[in-house]
């Protein structure tokens, strides 16, 4: 074998080699255990004693110039592998930014505060009330007392452990708590969550939202609470939208009346959405009865209150046009979001 022709060869193996990969296949073959270059110094021995001296220097220099050879092309091809990365995963900074999801109002939310700074707006505060509720709050002080056809106990959830317990179906004991604590004149709205024992459908839920409120003063009359609701309706709706009273039933106002809107998709000429009714109910309320103020203390000679309430979900649904109210719980955020850019 000739020595003098082994580092040329190398160096042409080397210097063609592409990849870290072939490098270290030629290292082995090189300098590795059986490598060509070993097998030289192995077999020195055999060698005649005149010979080995020149032939092992040879073969040892023959070896350092293959390992610098190996080394320069192994940091060659690793800065050039760096360059193309480098190019490659460079970050373009003019290409537009990811903007972060930004949360927005819960529908029931919003139409939740709409309604109550409508009324805010007209010298209403607002009170709260515990959702847990006694039912003498519930039920007893708004004229209903234990028998009466007005409480249905398939609509009440009661709490285990205290008959006297249940879940408000209303938010209108709030009402009998201020007015046992205050007295008038008082112009109160109590929005808060309340629970019947509703089979979920397109326009019941077990757990929704009410906005009821109350006003006790000196000459109080129904008209005044005409004039509140008309004013609410047209806020809510716009002023396009007419109102209808129907008289009504509740224990604890007379007269009492339900209120309608006018469709919005017919303008009352009666149509699928609106049932061919020409009108969407939206309000419950009436004239407080007397029995009420004087349950609390009230002399019903000196003063008269007036009391409505509405559903948030009802509302949201036929301000926004939402056909089934279980949408507001699902959590889709495909549903929720498409409210956050309406005004
Ligand atoms: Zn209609």
């Amino acid at each position: 074998m000739n020595i003098e022709s082994m580092e040329p060869e190398a160096r042409a193996a080397i210097e063609a080699a592409d990849s870290i990969a072939a490098l270290e296949d030629l290292r082995i073959s090189w300098l590795g255990r059986k490598g060509r270059i070993t097998g030289v110094l192995r077999t020195l021995g055999q060698l005649p004693p005149e010979d080995r001296k020149s032939v092992g220097q040879k073969a040892n220099s023959v070896r350092e110039a293959v390992e610098q050879l190996l080394t320069e092309r192994t940091d060659h091809l690793k800065r050039a592998e760096a360059d193309v990365a480098l190019a490659t995963e460079k970050v373009d900074v003019t290409l537009p930014g990811r903007r972060p999801t930004l949360g927005g109002e819960h529908l029931i939310t919003r139409v939740n505060r709409e309604i109550a700074e409508v009324f805010l707006g007209l010298g209403y505060e607002i009170a709260d009330g515990p959702e847990v509720e006694l039912d003498y709050f519930n039920f007893t002080a708004l004229n209903t007392p234990p028998g009466h056809p007005a409480r249905s106990t398939q609509d009440t959830f009661y709490v285990e452990g205290g008959d006297d317990l249940l879940l408000r179906t209303h938010t209108s004991p709030v009402q009998i708590r201020v007015m046992k604590e205050r007295k008038p004149p008082l112009y109160v709205i109590s929005p808060g969550r309340v629970f019947r024992r509703d089979t979920p459908d397109p326009s019941h839920m077990p757990v929704f939202h009410q906005v009821e409120g109350f006003a006790v003063d000196k000459g109080l009359t129904f008209a005044d609470l005409r004039g509140t609701l008309e004013f609410f309706v047209h806020q809510i709706f716009g002023e396009k939208r007419r109102t209808r009273f129907r008289p009504h039933f509740f224990a604890f106002t007379e007269p009492s009346a339900e209120i309608d809107v006018s469709c919005h998709a017919c303008d009352g000429k009666g149509c699928r959405f609106c049932g061919q009714e020409g009108w969407l109910e939206i309000l419950g309320a009436g004239v407080i009865d007397p029995n009420v103020l004087r349950e609390v203390g009230f002399d019903p000679e000196e003063y008269s209150g007036i009391a409505f309430g509405c559903g948030v979900e009802r509302i949201a649904a036929l301000k926004y046009g939402v056909d089934d109210i279980r949408n507001f719980l699902d959590s889709d955020m495909r549903f929720l979001e498409q409210f956050w850019r309406v005004s």
